[in-house]
């Protein structure tokens, strides 16, 4: 099973060449303050770990690219370990990925970010629209946290964000030896409308919900959730 897992960066160019009608999966990850429980680098993890496994499932060839490993944060920026590039230069960069994987013909691409702020998320949308306003290629943009926070509302409550039991949950299911044993429960509630831009009051433990309730075993199947949807959308798609 493990061979299906296929990277760009493995192949020579005459295995490439053979390579352009395969699903292209681009993760994107970030350095980014997660509280003080959970590494810098959690939602590289989480896209990563995600891609893998729906390549591994996924009945079609398909082919992971080197991961986009910079996003833009705002809200964070205050804390340790949050590498933060502009928006501009997210979708510069982002641009230039799409542009250069459409120029090696690849027309079957699923960008698969673990952050997902909104700005994050534009600036990928807006650079993925200007490579599509001169090709045909299909892309599809998602964030594995369009599906995990379908699971909250029942046993997670909605407040639950940045940090809490379901980043946490899943991080124990991936990356168990690098979440910290004393984990915060926060409550953080923004002011409705208010345009910031400095978020440090109200987000200063890097976190918001309850880290101390986060289990790997409820890890497991917000992970295995989001793989079956990621599936699904792409056999449906492509
Ligand atoms: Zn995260």
């Amino acid at each position: 099973m493990a061979e299906k897992v296929r990277y760009l960066n493995e192949l020579k160019m005459t295995e490439i060449e053979n390579e352009k009608d395969s699903i292209l999966f681009l993760p994107v990850g970030i350095s980014e303050g997660h509280g003080k429980h959970l590494p810098a680098g959690t939602d590289t993890f989480q896209a990563e770990y995600v891609v893998e496994e729906v390549c591994r499932r996924l009945d079609k060839p398909t082919l992971i690219a080197p991961t986009l490993n910079y996003g833009y944060c705002r809200a964070t920026r205050h804390l340790s370990g949050t590498l933060s590039i502009s928006f501009d230069s997210l979708k510069s960069v982002a641009f230039d990925i799409l542009k250069s994987l459409n120029d090696q013909c690849f027309g079957k691409i699923v960008i698969v970010s673990g952050h997902a702020g909104s700005s994050h998320m534009t600036a990928l949308k807006l650079a993925a629209e200007e490579v599509l306003e001169k090709s045909d290629i299909e892309i599809l943009l998602l964030s594995d946290y369009d599906y995990a926070y379908e699971l909250k509302g029942e046993d997670v409550p909605s407040t639950d964000g940045h940090g809490g039991e379901i980043e946490t949950a899943r991080l124990l299911d991936i990356r168990e030896d690098l979440v910290g044993k004393d984990r915060p429960d926060t409550e953080v509630k923004y002011p409705s409308f208010k345009v910031m831009v400095d978020y440090s009051e109200y987000l200063s433990d890097g976190m918001r919900g309850n880290a101390r309730k986060a289990t790997k075993e409820e890890g497991r199947e917000i992970n295995e959730y989001v793989i079956e949807k990621i599936i699904n959308l792409v056999e449906d798609t492509f």
